[in-house]
């Protein structure tokens, strides 16, 4: 049995429980026949039970932890109208009795579903902004609340930051004691990465605990290099938080670009393929933006002989799934529908 006690994080780093872990670890066996590949397992972050789920309360854990730390009595934070960061984000505060603000800005408005919906539900307030203004509205925001008398914690994009991601070390340490109870392992995790927040926390945590395997992202977002950019100090910085001077180099990181397709937010013909796989073989629904992405990444690694099939692979579901209503046009682009065919 793998001792947890042995990995609990040092004395002094605040956190505000939001979550339910550990969450769940399974089995994906007619996925995998269907693939033909390695063994798959399934960590089941989607189903975490804040406000829908989702990758983001790990982080928010420790963020909301500082933020009340600070007596801080508002959170800002910014995304993309569609963010799954930013509707975490409203529910944790609402949890935590803060106010919670939103600066989302990026293609269009957005409609008013999906996660933009939820976050008007939980309470938050949203300003809204394009792209290329998003910082100054952001800052612009700020300003105005902190002249109201306002304490704001800010939280940065994706909700990356050391303090966060500290999170994803705790998770480590949660998967390799899944994994001793099943007397298991995985020779590899996949997972979607968009910040590189999570992934940066997980290469912290695979250090702290000793993970013989190997991480392997799949951006959604940004081009490889960028992504390792933003992992690279985000890593050390987080290490750092644990009283660890750790250096991790290029070569530990490893990120594929290869499934951007025409980019962030715009599902391709295999992002579906792979969510309507996964979902008709083991009724798991991922979403469209992130981890049908990755998965998406996983069916062709896999149909390309990338694992030994003696291997063992984890899929890590960050969650997304509320976003799948605001890609109603996109699923439907994806084939006919059976009973409208004739
Ligand atoms: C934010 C998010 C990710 C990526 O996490 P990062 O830390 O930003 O890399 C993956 N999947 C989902 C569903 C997310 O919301």
């Amino acid at each position: 049995m793998v001792d947890l006690k042995r990995f609990a994080l040092p004395p002094g780093i605040p956190r505000v429980l939001l979550g339910n872990y550990p969450t769940p670890l399974e089995r994906l066996p007619r996925f995998a026949a269907s693939l033909g590949g390695p063994k798959l397992w399934i960590k089941r972050d989607d189903i975490s039970p804040l406000a829908l789920g989702g990758n983001k309360t790990r982080k928010l854990e420790f963020l909301l932890g500082e933020a009340l730390a600070l007596g801080a009595d508002t959170i800002l934070t910014v995304g993309a109208p569609q963010s799954n960061h930013c509707r975490q984000t409203a529910a944790a505060a609402a949890r935590s009795g803060l106010r919670c603000v939103l600066v989302l800005g990026g293609a269009g408005r957005g409609a008013y579903t999906a996660n933009l919906l939820l976050d008007d539900m939980l309470g938050a307030e949203v300003h809204f902004a394009t792209q290329e203004s998003r910082d100054e509205k952001l800052a612009e925001v700020r300003r105005s609340l902190e002249a109201d008398g306002r304490k704001v914690y800010f939280i940065p994009y994706g909700g990356a930051s050391p303090v966060g991601e500290v999170g994803f070390v705790y998770a480590m340490a949660e998967l390799q004691a899944d994994f001793a109870e099943q007397d298991s392992q995985a020779d590899w995790i996949v997972a979607a990465s968009a910040s590189g927040g999570m992934q940066a926390g997980l290469l912290v945590g695979a250090r702290w605990v000793g993970y013989p395997g190997r991480i392997l992202g799949i951006s959604v977002e940004a081009k490889r290099d960028p992504l390792l950019r933003a992992i690279l100090p985000l890593a050390e910085a987080t290490a750092q938080r644990l009283g660890c001077a750790w250096t991790f180099g290029g070569s530990e990181v490893l990120v594929n670009d290869e499934y951007l397709g025409q980019g962030y937010g715009i599902p391709a013909k295999g992002d579906i393929e792979a969510m309507r796989l996964l979902a008709s073989t083991e009724g798991i629904v991922t979403d469209p933006v992130y981890t049908g992405r990755a998965l998406a990444g996983l069916v062709d690694l896999i149909r390309n002989g990338f694992f030994r099939p003696d291997e063992s692979v984890l899929f890590w579901h960050t969650g997304g799934v509320p976003a799948l209503y605001a890609y109603l046009e996109d699923l439907r682009s994806w084939g006919p529908i059976p009973w409208e065919a004739h």
